[in-house]
């Protein structure tokens, strides 16, 4: 018997220099595109999210968008952001990842790993998911309260020491960095299908209150 699980999907794509697509605007062609080949009309699908990432580390220097597509793209995700809104993340993250890609580096602070605690296969608890030259935190295996306990009172990560994997990143993650700083409405990251999953928007908004209380944020985003 079939059984329909609604499960929150998000997808998150990697935006990156494609030959055949130079110069097209993205999410307007339909092949050999820059995003994915989607079989329909992407606009017409319901209840997803599509996120773009911009190419980070070595990569970048072989997938990097150029002037053109940089200019392309922005004509659609910022330009035109009320006509793909129904499928793209709150616009303040894309002012944010438009304004990085044009600068080509990184100056907004991040607060990713107080919330995302990433663990490899065999136990090894990241300093941050996205940032693999960052030290290990310890093993999960070895000391599950050591790891946590150094997670959970925000000594984990410094937001204020420049990292080498901060220079030019940008995730998905960067919607909780807006929205514990007061830039992103609750109403808006409710639009995206794995903030609706419960819980999780109350624990992003646990750690943003400890964030506070401790002074590494400097606004209350649930002070209001
Ligand atoms: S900027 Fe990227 S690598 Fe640095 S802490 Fe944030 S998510 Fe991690």
């Amino acid at each position: 018997m079939n059984q329909r699980i609604d499960l929150p999907t998000d997808w998150y794509l990697v935006q990156y220099m494609h030959t055949e697509a130079q110069n097209k605007p993205m999410l307007e062609t339909k092949s050999n595109n820059l995003w994915c080949n989607f079989p329909n009309d992407i606009k017409d699908i319901d209840d997803i999210v599509v996120v773009p990432r911009p190419v980070r580390g070595d990569g970048r220097q072989q997938l990097n968008f150029t002037q053109e597509q940089l200019a392309a793209f922005r004509g659609v995700v910022i330009d035109r952001y009320d006509e793909y809104r129904s499928i793209l993340p709150p616009k303040p993250y894309l002012d944010r990842l438009v304004k990085m890609m044009v600068d080509g580096y990184r100056s907004d602070r991040c607060y990713v790993p107080f919330f995302v605690q990433g663990v490899d296969n065999y136990g090894n608890a990241e300093t941050c998911s996205c940032g693999g030259s960052m030290p290990m935190l310890g093993n999960v295996l070895e000391n599950v309260d050591e790891v946590f306990n150094k997670h959970r009172s925000a000594t984990n990560y410094d937001p204020d020491e420049k990292q080498r994997d901060c220079s030019y990143c940008m995730t998905q993650y960067e919607i909780m960095n807006l929205y514990v700083e007061g830039v992103v409405s609750k109403e808006d990251m409710l639009r995206i299908p794995s903030f609706r999953f419960g819980g999780v928007l109350d624990e992003v908004d646990r750690t943003g209150a400890r964030l506070f209380d401790k002074g590494i944020l400097t606004v209350s985003h649930t002070a209001s």
